[in-house]
């Protein structure tokens, strides 16, 4: 260890560093190629809303001004969008920051933390900046979170649950039902946090809305965003929703001015716009059928989604496959960053990309 190293705190070398989706601009640079297409971020990919792109036009000469620091207007339309108050919402730089603000406020070094394994890396990551003690709870056998085993792990030392509705990677829900069961385990003095991120592409009647929950005055924290449906992630801006009391906490730990005026003016048109969400959600439904029509075909398994996102076994390591797809311009998500190496989380595309992707596959494979 260097003497700088010495200087670290030991917990920074307990923190594996988080694994991107490969920008499209490296790939082309690294292969030489032309036209890559990106599936690996569960970005949207008919872009921005076009009412917060031209929002955004008009107000971009506004950037040498400090931006509003409590969101005032952002958070009264959303409120009255979500039938909740202004002093239930907690705005940040993307809904990650929201988790580390979570992590900050809540999290004394030796707390537990409990997450399926395998979910969204952000849970583990602002767990142990904190020194609190992560603990992975591995999904059922058809990948669905395994609640019975989560509520086994609570112990004195508990003091967040990390719930991903749907899941990342695996697209897939925790029903109204079991959510139920579960809550009613679960001490009050545990946090239960249901990450929504793809709470807009989720059609399953079972599907549950956590803010009924929140509105009940059960202890819960739903997160949403718009980097995904609403095709702001550049923005980085997202939101918590919660008890005015526990948002009243959070704010302690919060910059002063950690949305940027731009984000949340985007997305506020981006709010209101209806249109630009349907043309999202259909494009993502006919993906969806349309890949799972081809991995059928293929003989390939898959997890049945409600996100814009499946996670397929591909039979093979998706290691060796990676590198090829990336050959012919594809970048997907390989699944051994999830303990899965011979899956990928493949991001719907538009009908040319999902199109390109599975023809790309399907050579690749048969080559293999
Ligand atoms: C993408 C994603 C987020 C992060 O969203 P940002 O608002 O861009 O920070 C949070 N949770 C899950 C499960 C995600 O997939």
């Amino acid at each position: 260890m260097s003497e700088i190293e010495g200087l670290a705190r030991k917990t920074v070398f307990s923190i594996n560093p988080y694994i991107p989706g490969k920008p499209i601009e490296e790939v082309e640079r690294e292969y030489g190629i032309t036209s890559v297409i990106k599936m690996a971020s569960n970005e949207n990919p008919l872009g921005p809303s076009p009412l917060a792109l031209q929002a955004l036009k008009d107000s971009i000469d506004t950037v040498h001004i400090y931006p509003d620091g409590n969101c005032y207007y952002l958070k009264q339309e959303l409120a009255a969008n979500l039938g909740c108050t202004e002093d239930q919402l907690i705005i940040g730089n993307g809904s990650d920051e929201v988790l580390k603000l979570l992590a900050e406020t809540f999290l004394n070094p030796g707390d537990e933390i409990i997450f399926a394994q395998p979910t969204f890396s952000e849970y583990e990551f602002v767990c142990r900046v904190m020194d609190a003690i992560p603990v992975a709870v591995p999904v059922t056998g058809d990948f669905g979170h395994d609640l019975r085993a989560m509520a086994d792990r609570i112990s004195d030392r508990t003091k967040i649950i990390f719930i991903c509705n749907p899941n990342n990677p695996t697209g897939n829900i925790v029903t109204g039902d079991d959510l139920d069961a579960f809550l009613a385990k679960v001490p009050e003095r545990v946090l239960v946090v249901i990450d929504e991120a793809y709470h807009e592409y989720a059609t399953d009647p079972a599907y549950p809305d956590s803010l009924a929950y929140v509105k009940k005055g059960i202890k819960l924290i739903s997160l949403r965003t718009f980097a995904k449906i609403y095709g702001l992630a550049g923005l980085r801006i997202g939101y918590g929703i919660s008890s005015p009391e526990i948002i009243a906490l959070i704010n302690r730990v919060k910059e002063p001015f950690n949305v940027n005026c731009l984000a949340q003016i985007a997305a506020r048109a981006a709010l209101h716009d209806f249109e630009h969400l349907r043309r999202s959600r259909e494009l993502v439904a006919a993906g969806i059928s349309f890949l799972y029509e081809a991995f059928d075909r293929l003989g390939l398994k898959y997890v049945r989604t409600q996100a814009n996102f499946v996670f397929v076994d591909i039979g093979v390591d998706s290691r060796k496959i990676f590198p090829v797809l990336l050959k012919e311009g594809v970048i997907v998500r390989t699944g051994d960053i999830f303990g899965l190496p011979n899956y990928i989380r493949v991001t719907i595309g538009t009908a040319d990309q999902n199109l390109r992707f599975i023809q790309t596959l399907e050579r690749i494979l048969k080559l293999g």
